[in-house]
């Protein structure tokens, strides 16, 4: 949707991922006026679900662990239901392709976890259901985060980037950056720049998950649960190293499963298909999963996969460094800057589980829990 030229709102959010998209619906629920620009034609940013078959399947964020309490909270505010994790039976370890495949009782650990019925899309998708009409714009990239009047003034923040054919320019109180960290460092532009700690913050923060390579197969059937397989696979051939059961319980009702279709998704090295085509891709996964569970694998209903690590709305050209670590908390990320203007609230920048989709709720939520949009009214910002 084009944005007027002279766009002014109480509150811009960049970025439509869990906390984008939250901390806009609790602005909204407040009678703020706000706009959401998001680079990407969906919602959702790393919780990306394939659907075929009748069943959704996470090639992003899939699991919740029993610590992570605002997951439940969420899910019942937004009228989802979840599932426990497909665990029981017999794994498979392929130590190369040309060997049988072995079988072996999977350890009891790491505790049960849980996933979203519908895909942990279908969050993104419930809370953007939510928001007022002409408050999420896809396709709108930003590029650069002004303060009018540079640093000792307290003007508008004015938001600027690109959509597919002009560029744009938003003028708000507040400005929620609701971008992977590492991902602004390299892509947007500040000014007045920011102080030295927090574009260190912002540029040493790895971004969870970013250096991964997801896949998704949707099968007719389960077929592998009726040999006392979990679809559980641990794997050095490859292409995808470890195999889960992806499949939705069947009893739930008119949710996903009901089509009785199984599924499996599993991780990958980054980089493993990238520059290969889909037909190639394919054609591997399937060779992988017939070695692993025999013929009844030769013919899903579909196969994809996401590389992350070359998904520039997720990891800069420059992202490498920061291979798989986990994010840390950073106080310096869950401050305010330019009097409570400017907020940063991905979910690597909470204090509680950080870069999980736990997190993100977290940080979507810093920002009223530090005042709001009162906090800049009233001249109170932290
Ligand atoms: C493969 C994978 C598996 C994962 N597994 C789990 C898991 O099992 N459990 C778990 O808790 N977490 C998991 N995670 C992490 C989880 O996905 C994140 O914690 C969560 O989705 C982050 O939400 P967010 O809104 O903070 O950021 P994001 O989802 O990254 O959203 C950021 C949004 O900003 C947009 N954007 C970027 N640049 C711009 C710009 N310049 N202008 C406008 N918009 C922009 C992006 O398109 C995106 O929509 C996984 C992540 C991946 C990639």
């Amino acid at each position: 949707m084009p944005i007027a030229p002279s766009g002014s709102v109480d509150v811009v959010v960049v970025g439509a991922g869990i906390s984008g998209l939250l901390a806009a619906y609790r602005a909204a629920s407040e009678g703020l006026e706000v706009i959401v620009l998001e680079a990407r034609d969906r919602v959702g940013g790393r919780c990306h679900s394939m659907e075929a078959g009748g069943v959704h399947v996470d090639l992003g964020a899939a699991w919740h662990w029993e610590e992570h309490k605002r997951v439940p909270r969420i899910l019942e505010e937004f009228s989802l239901e979840r599932f426990r994790q497909h665990e029981p039976g017999v794994a498979i370890y392929e130590p190369q392709r040309d060997r049988p495949v072995q079988k072996f009782e999977w350890p009891d650990v790491p505790p049960p976890s849980w996933r979203v019925a519908g895909g942990a899309q279908a969050i993104a998708n419930a809370i953007a259901a939510e928001l007022p009409d002409a408050v999420l714009h896809l396709g709108s990239r930003v590029r650069s985060v002004d303060r009018e009047g540079g640093e000792a003034d307290t003007g508008a923040v004015v938001v600027s980037g690109e959509q597919e054919d002009h560029s744009f320019m938003v003028r708000a109180d507040i400005c929620l950056c609701a971008v992977p960290p590492r991902l602004v460092a390299h892509t947007i532009d500040f000014g007045p720049d920011l102080p030295v700690s927090i574009r260190s913050a912002l540029r040493r923060t790895p971004t969870w998950m970013s250096h991964s390579l997801k896949a998704g197969v949707v099968y007719e059937r389960p077929f592998w649960r009726e040999d006392g397989l979990s679809g559980r696979i641990r794997s050095f051939a490859g292409p995808i190293g470890d195999w889960h059961d992806a499949t939705p319980p069947s009893s739930m009702g008119d949710h996903d499963g009901a089509s009785g279709a199984g599924a499996l998704f599993g991780f990958g090295p980054p980089g493993a298909v990238s520059g290969v085509d889909a037909a190639t891709v394919r054609t591997a996964i399937i060779e992988q999963l017939t070695h692993c569970f025999g013929p009844d694998a030769a013919d899903p209903v579909a196969v994809d996969t996401h590389d992350w690590t070359a998904d520039s709305f997720t990891t800069p050209e420059q992202g490498s460094a920061c291979q798989g670590q986990h994010p840390e908390p950073v106080p310096e990320l869950a401050s305010s800057y330019w009097n409570g203007q400017l907020h940063f609230i991905a979910a690597e920048t909470a204090q509680d589980h950080p870069g999980f989709l736990d997190g993100a709720i977290e940080a979507a939520e810093r920002w009223d829990r530090d005042g709001g949009y009162d906090a800049v009214r009233f001249g109170q910002a932290i």
